[in-house]
């Protein structure tokens, strides 16, 4: 199923994509969505967008304090169960909406595949489980800074097909990537900068918000000032010109 208006791409535009080649239904019949930023408009053509997903545990302060310090901007993408248990980041976070917007990552990081597990996270029994996580997280974001998600991404990143559609059924689209910073927080610091060495404009890259011990932090101050000086833009999704979905 289409999850969003594909926009058709010119010939220049296609030939720059990319490392993760399109969105893929996986053997098991899920879709990982992959996107990247429209590039096209001369004023966007080194955007790139960094999404940071906090699916529980604790917060990388170190992390959006190099944020900070670079004055990158990021899209946030957070669980109700994150949110209540950190009310000293919401309060910070609050204090600086202009540089960081909040996502919807669902209320108990439950994936969005009925009936069928992933990455060891059991999926729910209904679609109506789905339905629920997603306004679970959608009114914890409502309720504790003000402001109304419009993306969605689900934990583990890959839906079934009545998962997208119930998911688009209450407005929100799905947040792709293109660039794996992370792999869910497992990889050492050099691993994590060395993938974002590869970084070109346009990609929208995942990474995680939740896990100060792993080695994303480190890789990410190590990495984003060499993307910097290499002119290329942070964006917040709402910032980019679009977000086009790959086929
Ligand atoms: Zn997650």
């Amino acid at each position: 199923m289409a999850l969003a208006p594909a926009l058709a791409l010119p010939p220049a535009v296609s030939a720059q994509v990319p490392a993760l080649p399109a969105t893929v239904a996986t053997a098991a019949h899920l879709t990982e969505v992959h996107q990247r930023l429209d590039t096209r408009a001369a004023d966007h053509a080194r955007d790139v967008a960094l999404t940071l997903d906090a699916c529980s545990g604790a917060v990388d302060q170190g992390l959006l304090d190099t944020l900070v310090r670079l004055r990158i901007p990021a899209t946030l993408f957070v669980t109700q169960r994150w949110l209540r248990r950190h009310p000293d980041t919401v309060a910070w976070l609050q204090a600086r909406a202009a540089q960081f917007e909040i996502e919807n990552h669902g209320a108990r990081h439950v994936p969005a595949v009925v009936g069928r597990s992933l990455y060891g996270m059991s999926g729910p029994a209904s679609v109506e489980g789905v339905t629920q996580e997603v306004r679970g997280g959608r009114d914890a974001i409502v309720q504790a800074l003000g402001s109304t998600p419009r993306w969605y991404r689900g934990a583990g990143a890959r839906y079934d097909s009545v998962s997208l559609k119930a998911i688009e059924g209450q407005g929100l689209r799905v947040a792709g990537f293109s660039v794996n910073v992370d792999d869910g927080a497992s990889l050492p610091a050099p691993r994590v900068a060395a993938r974002l060495h590869r970084v070109q404009p346009g990609d929208i890259l995942l990474a995680h918000l939740n896990h100060p011990s792993a080695g994303t932090g480190a890789g990410l101050a190590q990495a984003l000032p060499e993307l910097q000086r290499q002119g290329l833009r942070f964006v917040r999704l709402s910032d980019a010109a679009g977000v086009i979905t790959l086929p």
